[in-house]
């Protein structure tokens, strides 16, 4: 008998029928023998609805009230899953995040989990009942108000209660069958991966896949909790997410022990570029372009510097989208000081991203990926590497067909179609 912490997304609950097909996957875990504890998010698109009806009362909703709004959205899943759980005559106990003894910081929308403290939810347990969590919330001891821990917080509900009550293993559902060489619906051939490690799966997160969220990944590598991730809607085995030193509960005998070099490919096109020309090439400019930068709030990603030939040189960097235009102000204002000459500003282009421990220990692994891109006549704009990653910068338009031919050329296509095209990961 184990403890099993079971996540479903919003897609996997989004109408009464959905309830109750989770309903039947969590009894049969629990007729198998396993205690249950399920954190569950919002229905379908609730939370994104909720964030419109608060924009159509007022356009600066206080934050103290957007988490009490938005909080609400997982507290009617989790009753409407006890509902179904109890009408197929199981016991099944539904808790809000304070109740789970989720507490956080104060900030609201972006709360972090300080503290978990499940005693109820032992109790519950102990007495047989299935536990039903409402994720994404917490609860601030300071003021002793609901906080929300963003957008996809749910996921970091369930493995932060895998790690409190110890649990086996934390199972992430959603409506796509596992951690895929790339998104199945931009990449047809992306093949399931059986298995990748925790180290992999945060730079997949970071640079565009969408199927785990980066905080929960993290949370599960420094508490050492193993994430399978896997569909509502099949039966099969997802993906297991290993941390260090955690072996493949399924183990790995017959088959080939060598990790793969590549473990996938991502595309992500929610970046701008922005490039400050005519910039001194003396020292300081950098530090006061990106000081002015980061006081505007933006996440900068990608930096490059072009060679001086003429006493100035071009800056070029990547930030979310949604932040070019306050970066773009805060340059603006700076001009005359920081004496550039002046600001392009490009949405229009995509990143591509290979991803693989593998790479640490292999040379050629970058060669491949710009063959790729040569053979299919695609320029690079921009290039960064990490130790287990390689990313370009390409024109948004070619992003796509970019993405196919390269996962080609690491040897990743599988030899069908992904069944799983429709799903958002959700
Ligand atoms: N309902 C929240 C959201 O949509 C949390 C979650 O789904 O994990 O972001
Ligand atoms: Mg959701």
């Amino acid at each position: 008998m184990a403890l099993i912490v079971q996540k479903y997304g919003g897609s996997s609950v989004a109408d009464a029928e959905g309830i109750k097909r989770v309903a039947k996957r969590v009894i049969d875990t629990r007729r198998a023998g396993h205690d249950v504890v399920v954190a569950v998010s919002a229905m379908g698109d609730t939370t994104d609805e909720l964030l419109e009806l608060a924009g159509e009362i007022t356009p600066i909703p206080a934050p103290r009230e957007m988490d009490m709004l938005l909080s609400s959205g997982e507290r009617i899943s989790m009753a409407l899953l006890a509902m179904a759980i109890h009408s197929m005559g199981f016991d099944a106990r539904s808790f809000t995040g304070p109740q789970a003894g989720m507490r956080t910081d104060s900030r609201y929308g972006a709360a972090r989990i300080v503290e978990v403290t499940p005693d109820r939810l032992r109790e519950a347990l102990d007495e047989g009942a299935i536990v039903i969590v409402a994720g994404f919330q917490g609860i601030n001891d300071d003021t002793q108000d609901i906080t929300t821990l963003g957008r996809g917080g749910s996921d970091t509900t369930a493995v932060a209660l895998a790690a409190a009550l110890d649990a086996d293993v934390c199972e992430i559902y959603s409506d796509v069958e596992g951690i895929f060489t790339a998104d199945p619906r931009v990449i047809p051939l992306a093949r399931k991966l059986d298995r990748v490690s925790s180290e992999e799966m945060l730079e997949l997160a970071a640079n565009g896949a969408k199927v785990l969220y980066i905080r929960a990944v993290e949370y599960a590598r420094r508490h050492g909790v193993l994430i399978h991730a896997r569909s509502t809607f099949t039966s099969n085995e997802g993906t297991y997410v290993l941390g260090e030193g955690m072996a493949d509960p399924r183990g790995t005998e017959g088959e080939d022990m060598e990790e793969p070099i590549v473990a996938g490919v991502t595309t992500d096109l929610s970046q701008a570029k922005i490039t400050v020309a005519g910039v001194p090439d003396v020292p300081g400019k950098a530090a006061e372009i990106f000081k002015t930068v980061a006081k505007a709030g933006a996440n900068v990603d990608m930096i490059v510097q072009n060679a001086a030939s003429t006493g100035r040189t071009d800056i070029s960097f990547t930030v979310p989208k949604s932040d070019a235009a306050v970066v773009l102000k805060a340059l603006g204002a700076e001009q005359e000081t920081l004496s550039f000459e002046g600001l392009v500003h490009d949405d229009q282009i995509g990143k591509l991203s290979v991803v693989g421990a593998g790479m640490r220990t292999h040379s050629g692994v970058s060669a491949i990926l710009f063959e790729a891109l040569s053979a299919a006549g695609i320029n690079i704009e921009m290039i960064s590497t990490s130790e287990v990653r390689i990313s370009v910068v390409l024109r948004g338009d070619e992003l796509i067909d970019a993405a196919r031919k390269v996962h080609t050329a690491y040897g990743l296509d599988g030899d069908i179609e992904a069944v799983v095209a429709a799903g958002t990961g959700r």
